[in-house]
């Protein structure tokens, strides 16, 4: 079906926000993120070395990938509030991990039919555990790719920092149509990797997983199984981001 291509973006973005807007989640979302990048963009060939081996090319998503989309679902400044206290993760927050999930794969699959309804073919990865258990490296890192779709800087947390922060979650959708990429940001967001300032996130992990060293990304999961265990109830929830609670959480970092 012929489709003027300027229009695409456009209708992906009001697909999206009609799914948000008609969830029924407890989790509220502030204004939705959208990026696109070029399949052909250079960045993916260096994912496997940066990622891991197993991380997957947009062609092997779907051969005929022309563009990824990828989004991100702000959390409210409210539910930043409830996860800072104390050092066990709110109820709240494991929440809106297993809802939000949730509410990605719906958007995907939403995304997909409509595209579908155009001829145009697109496939995704689950929003999370896509991951090697033993390497703890993700077949497809949807924060990488946020990056290259231009949606935001890594932050000294290893987490990607947006113009509406980091807290909230990402998605992202390989299509075969071409739809213009969004430009980088050129500028660091995270006030350490900018100035030597903050590291608020380094003081805020209750396991001392981060450090102005690294992430120790085992010593992180091992805590976020003991939280998915006590928090069995609402799903699979093995998050904490009390890492993700500080001056960056819910827009760019001031000091
Ligand atoms: S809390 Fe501070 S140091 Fe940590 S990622 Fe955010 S801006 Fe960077
Ligand atoms: S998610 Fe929690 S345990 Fe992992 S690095 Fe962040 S604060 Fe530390």
């Amino acid at each position: 079906m012929g489709l003027p291509e300027e229009k695409l973006p456009s209708m992906l973005k009001r697909w999206l926000k009609e799914e948000i807007h008609s969830a029924s989640t407890f989790t509220r979302y502030r204004e939705p993120l959208v990026g696109f990048a070029s399949a052909r963009d250079p960045l993916f060939l260096r994912l496997k070395e940066v990622v891991g081996q197993n991380h997957l090319s947009p062609s092997e998503l779907l051969p005929s990938a022309q563009t990824i989309l990828v989004f991100f679902l702000p959390f409210t400044p409210e539910l930043v509030f409830q996860n800072q206290k104390g050092d066990w993760p709110a109820k709240e927050w494991a929440l809106a991990y297993v809802e939000t999930n949730q509410l990605i794969k719906r958007i995907c699959e939403r995304l997909q039919r409509e595209l579908s309804f155009l001829g145009i073919r697109s496939a995704f990865a689950p929003p999370t555990h896509n991951f090697d258990r033993v390497t703890l490296t993700s077949g497809w890192s949807h924060k990488h790719v946020a990056y290259i779709a231009g949606l935001g800087r890594f932050g000294a947390h290893h987490m990607l920092i947006t113009r509406q922060g980091c807290a909230g979650r990402l998605g992202s959708l390989v299509i075969e149509a071409f739809i213009p990429p969004t430009p980088r940001p050129t500028d660091e967001h995270c006030l350490w990797l900018k100035e030597g300032q903050c590291g608020i996130c380094f003081k805020s992990c209750p396991v001392q997983a981060l450090s102005s060293e690294g992430l120790d990304k085992k010593r992180c999961y091992q805590w976020l199984l003991k939280v998915a265990e006590a928090y069995a109830d609402l799903g699979l929830c093995d998050v904490c981001g009390k890492c993700a609670t500080g001056p960056c959480a819910a827009s760019l970092p001031r000091y």
